[in-house]
């Protein structure tokens, strides 16, 4: 997208509170204009305030200095307010509608897109991209007006002069548009540079404890450096660039005054122009130069902001996960009888299948395993069963329904994941538990029970209000995969999947939970996903998974007598 388009757009998010920014200017000019009433009310006094006959009540003078004082600090005030009304608004707009877009991206763009990336260009890239076009906007109506009426006047006084005058615009707009394009070039440079200094920043305080025990703090340091010393060089240039703007406009305006000097000093011994009237002109026109020179150095600030505007534009724009579906399954609504049928999965990027042909059968009710080595393709039958990654070849149903019919969001809705990977939210306890759903405290409790974690709330001082951290950072790995699976609980779903969800418990504490999960066999369908073969021993199917395609299935009893690959790894686990 190019900047013309960028700032159309960004403009979109202004115009509906264009009012408030008019409003808002209109008092600031308002305010300005009072300010020579004080030295003419002054004027006023020492004319006549020292003679007998004031003409006017003395008490009216204090009321009069009060006043003027106050109206223009109201006046201030209200400009300021009434234009920062409307571009919170506007910035308001759009961080809301990037929130939006990053909330339905396709899952290609998490791939890309860092937090702490995505952060920044949510929350400071609207506030300055608005805040620059809105102060252009001030720039450009106060100044502009300036020039103009000031050109009106040259016209006025000497239109043949004025119109000679103008032969240098031309040569402005071309030096306007050379620094234009240089600190448009460094300045994305320059963005660039800011992002990835994010980044680092980012990396650097989410894995600080890999950072400390890897001794690597130097090495992010100078990592860190590195890219900040690119920022501020690349600040700087791109500053310097901006800068070049003023004399360069200046020494082609100069050039306009000396040809204007010279043409009217021989008009005036030609015509016998009045001194007046040349000292008039001359200074009129140099008086142009000033509000010039702003329009000029409103540059800078306006293309930095639309850098960053390009950039949450270009977020905003990314494409949508696709949802072919239109079915609608309410919650629960489901039996749960789920079925690959020779289903290949290749994940966007990589050649490998990470599914390969597969054929899976998990009936409505029953619990099933998966199990095999790591990078066997497990995790990817979950994330396909989910819709996060499309098959390229073969279907998934639930119910006998081809899973691409069903709306994605409705089709999640039946499912209960605890995934290998815990992601937990900031905030209370019993919030992570009842995660985006109502809080209904007995059930709650009933979910930490099941998932043996109701003694640890219970242990601490803030029971279900206590904190958790960023990420559950204030709980053991262990208490973390229990909330999940509380979690999990919690949501009324009619197919549960634990995907190596209790790896970091006690055997203990696994005990319990596998306990309180078995109690809903024949309800639920349940897909167990587990590297520690003794928990699956009671699924009514086991398959054991390789390299993408189910080698083995049957029965943890079957399996044994086979004496396959499953039996295989019994022995193996068995020995430790
Ligand atoms: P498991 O859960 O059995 O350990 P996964 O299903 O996570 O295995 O992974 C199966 C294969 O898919 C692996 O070879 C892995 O490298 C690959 N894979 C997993 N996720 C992605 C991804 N997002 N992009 C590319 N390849 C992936
Ligand atoms: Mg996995």
């Amino acid at each position: 997208m190019d900047l013309k388009a960028t700032s159309k757009r960004l403009f979109s998010y202004i115009s509906p509170y264009k009012s408030g920014l008019i409003l808002g200017i209109v008092c600031f000019f308002s305010s300005a204009a009072i300010e020579p009433l004080v030295p003419a009310l002054l004027k006023q006094l020492l004319d006549h305030g020292f003679q007998a006959d004031l003409g006017f009540p003395l008490w009216l003078v204090p009321i009069a200095v009060i006043g003027l004082f106050a109206a223009r600090g109201l006046l201030a005030f209200s400009g300021t307010y009434l234009f920062n009304w409307s571009t919170s608004q506007a910035v308001l707009r759009l961080r809301t509608d990037l929130v939006g877009s990053v909330m339905r991206a396709d899952a290609s763009l998490y791939t890309q897109l860092s937090p702490g990336v995505a952060a920044s260009r949510v929350i400071n890239d609207p506030q300055n991209a608005t805040g620059a076009l809105a102060g252009a906007l001030t720039t450009l109506l106060r100044d502009g007006t300036t020039l103009l009426a000031l050109l009106g006047y040259l016209f006025y006084l000497n239109w043949k002069l004025t119109l000679v005058s103008l032969i240098t615009m031309p040569l402005l707009g071309m030096v306007v548009r050379i620094v234009h394009k240089r600190v448009l070039a460094v300045g994305g440079r320059s963005y660039e540079s800011q992002i990835r200094l994010v980044g680092i920043v980012d990396d650097i305080t989410r894995a600080w404890r890999v950072v400390r025990t890897f001794d690597a703090a130097e090495f992010e340091q100078r990592r860190f450096a590195e890219e900040a010393q690119r920022l501020r060089r690349m600040t700087l240039k791109s500053i310097a660039a901006a800068a070049t703007m003023t004399p360069l406009t200046q020494i082609v305006a100069s050039t306009g005054v000396a040809l204007i000097l010279t043409l009217a000093l021989i008009e005036a011994n030609r015509s016998g122009t009045s001194v007046g009237e040349f000292v008039a002109f001359i200074t009129a026109m140099l008086m142009t130069i000033s509000p010039m020179r702003h329009l000029t150095d409103v540059t800078q600030p306006i293309l930095n902001g639309l850098i960053g505007a390009r950039a949450c534009f270009a977020l905003m724009d990314t494409p949508a996960e696709p949802d072919s579906g239109t079915i609608e399954l309410s919650p629960g609504q489901c039996r749960g009888d789920l079925r690959f049928e020779r289903v290949t999965v290749t994940y966007p990027g990589s050649e490998h299948k990470a599914l390969n042909q597969l054929e899976l059968e998990i009936p409505a009710g029953k619990t099933v395993a998966l199990v095999g080595p790591s990078g066997s393709g497990k995790t990817t039958i979950v994330n396909a069963m989910l819709g996060f990654v499309a098959p390229t070849e073969g279907r998934i149903t639930l119910d006998g329904i081809d899973v691409t019919e069903i709306r994605k969001a409705s089709l999640r809705r039946q499912f209960a994941v605890v995934s290998q990977d815990i992601v937990l939210f900031d905030g209370p306890l019993a919030d992570n538990v009842a995660y985006a759903a109502p809080k209904d405290m007995a059930r709650i409790e009933a979910c930490l029970k099941a998932a043996n974690l109701w003694d640890f709330v219970q242990s601490q001082p803030e029971g279900l209000n206590m904190t958790i951290g960023t990420n559950g950072s204030r709980l053991s790995g262990g208490q973390r995969q229990r909330l999940a699976i509380a979690r999990a609980l919690y949501k009324q779903a009619r197919i549960w999947v634990f995907d190596e969800a209790t790896s970091a418990l006690d055997s203990e504490s696994e005990r319990i939970v596998q306990q309180s999960i078995e109690q809903w066999h024949g309800e639920k369908t349940l897909i167990l996903i587990a590297h520690r073969l003794s928990t699956v021993r009671n699924a009514d199917c086991i398959y054991v998974m390789s390299d993408g395609r189910v080698v083995e299935s049957g029965t943890h009893k079957e399996l044994m007598e086979r004496g396959g690959l499953y039996a295989g790894m019994v022995a193996a686990q068995a020995m430790e």
